[in-house]
């Protein structure tokens, strides 16, 4: 029988509750246990598609094709499974859902209230992990979005706390995710905000089994011993998890505390003993770098902590791999003009431009790109980058000045990017968008088939605008090779030049399928590349 953990969030947001839910999963996966999770967000979006990067950091884009919370990708990261639609819920989703039954007359003229439908709705959405086609899974790991006192919250919280009643007291596991802030005057951790978010939690129904506490420091005993008195929690059931120079270190962090063998004991699991290892080598190396290297990426959203989270994170993997230590440079791509270019750059071994909507920004990354090209330093362009990299090539190598994609440039001249066909046969009021797994098939002889080594891959799609296939033929007789194209709707996919040490552009996001022990072949070549120039 499938067993269901509920991780809720308490005091401030952003403490690390997608990393915790994230570090249990891998934890069980070490186990030997067959483990999912599944992000609950209670905004009124039915996905995280039409979201700002600016407020929720980047949308990630699962296998098949939904743009989600990026907390999937730090899932997926850690408990190296490939994740659906169905593992992110939003307050938008569930509302749709029910909303739909009742216009279909599907509850027979009650009245649709939030208790019982939404919330048997929420119940529903976990359940349907298990899919019948496939054995259940043992244990399903769902975190709960926004922090214990938001009114928007409620519903989700009503669900869980029905859920133990629902399906017994053994079967199900509440951890409260908190955090103690330091006070300097006073020089003490304080743990008062905490028993307020449990009191608050207790006051809903919900007795949080185990609490995770966030703090940049260690936990005195005396506070410990305050907060599972006044918490009501064993004391085995406080756990640490301070600050780490990694995220990757948290799942280690956590078994060492006795995390893992909580849970199995609470949850009645079969009892196997965790294999960490592989996973303590990839963190051993990742704190033993012994080269560094300088990326930049050039992009809109550099504020934005999260806005490339994903590519962040696929640089660091192929950083583990190599034994390199991967600095980031973030380089806001409106605010770059040519003349500063040689300043900005210096130092700098690799360019990366990454994925974006829009024209901000898109001249600066164009004139990036020709300085890439023309001083040989290896430059990686995703999805935007691979068309700016394109429209670059167009303008300087085959003198069409005003080379463009009719998203920046409706009225462009020589429109080298228009949007989709398919898209625009199937469009009605609103715009879609080509998403998801698609396959790229790449043509032998060429760097992009040397690096994956097959000449057919799979790789996940967010765009709306393709390469005109009219210009090929001139883009080939000025050097440009396409080495990837999607066969069945003749998808311009990856090209690349010769006569550089790495130039690759590519439409869709290897960022997405990239984990620490496993990094995505793109990033290990390219950064073979960045690390050459060092
Ligand atoms: N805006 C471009 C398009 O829609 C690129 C999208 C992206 O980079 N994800 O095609």
């Amino acid at each position: 029988m499938t067993k269901y953990i509920f991780i809720t969030g308490g005091v401030v947001s952003s403490i690390g509750k997608g990393i915790t839910a994230a570090s249990i999963g891998q934890i069980l996966k070490s186990r030997g246990l067959r483990v999912s999770i599944q992000k609950h967000d209670p905004y009124l979006n039915v996905d995280a598609g039409t979201m700002s990067p600016f407020q929720h950091g980047e949308a990630f884009v699962t296998e098949d094709g939904a743009e989600t919370d990026l907390d999937l990708g730090h899932y997926e990261r850690f408990i190296d499974i490939n994740l659906t639609k169905d593992n992110s819920v939003t307050t938008g989703k569930i509302y749709n859902t029910v909303i739909s039954k009742e216009r279909n007359g599907d509850f027979l003229g009650k009245t649709v209230q939030i208790i019982p439908h939404i919330t048997d709705e929420i119940k529903a959405s976990i359940k349907r992990l298990n899919k019948p086609e496939q054995p259940p899974l043992d244990v399903i790991i769902v975190e709960i979005g926004g922090t214990i006192g938001d009114i928007e919250g409620l519903p989700f919280l009503e669900a869980i706390r029905q859920f133990r009643n629902d399906i017994g007291k053994e079967n199900v596991l509440y951890i409260h995710v908190s955090f103690f802030p330091y006070l300097k005057t006073a020089r003490e951790i304080k743990s008062k905000p905490t028993q307020h978010s449990v009191k608050e939690l207790r006051g809903i129904g919900i007795q949080p089994d185990l609490l995770i506490c966030r703090s940049q420091s260690r936990l005195t005993d005396s506070v410990k011993e305050k907060i599972a008195l006044f918490c009501d929690i064993p004391k085995e059931g406080i756990i640490e998890a301070e600050d780490a120079v990694s995220i990757y270190e948290m799942p280690i962090i956590l078994e060492e505390q006795g995390l893992g063998n909580f849970i199995i004991k609470m949850l009645r699991l079969p009892v196997q003993k965790p294999d960490l290892k592989e996973w303590r080598e990839m963190v051993h190396r990742l704190y033993h770098p012994e080269q560094k290297a300088v990326v930049a990426i050039i992009a809109k959203y550099v504020r934005q902590k999260d806005a490339y989270l994903s590519v962040n994170e696929a640089l660091i993997h192929a950083g583990i791999y190599h034994n390199c230590q991967i600095e980031i440079k973030k380089i806001d791509a409106e605010l770059l003009s040519k003349g500063d270019l040689k300043k900005v750059l210096k130092g700098i071994q690799g360019i990366l431009i990454p994925g974006g909507f829009g024209a901000k920004g898109v001249e600066g990354k164009v004139g990036a790109i020709e300085y890439a090209r023309e001083n040989k330093i290896p430059f990686m362009g995703i999805c935007l980058g691979m068309q700016c990299a394109l429209i670059e090539y167009a303008r300087n190598v085959l003198k069409l000045s005003e080379a463009n994609s009719v998203e920046f440039e409706p009225n462009t001249p020589h429109p080298i990017f228009q949007q989709l066909e398919i898209l625009k046969n199937i469009n009605g009021k609103r715009e879609m968008i080509r998403l998801g797994s698609h396959s790229c098939h790449l043509t032998k002889g060429t760097l992009a088939y040397k690096i994956y080594q097959q000449d057919q891959v799979q790789e996940r799609h967010r765009h709306r605008y393709v390469f005109d296939n009219q210009f090929l033929p001139k883009f080939e007789q000025a050097g440009i090779i396409f080495s990837g194209v999607n066969l069945e709707d003749n998808i311009i996919e990856v090209f690349e030049i010769n006569n550089h040490p790495w130039f690759i552009g590519m439409q869709y996001h290897p960022e997405f399928k990239s984990r620490p022990n496993r990094p995505h072949p793109m990033f290990v070549s390219f950064l073979e590349a960045v690390m050459r120039k060092c």
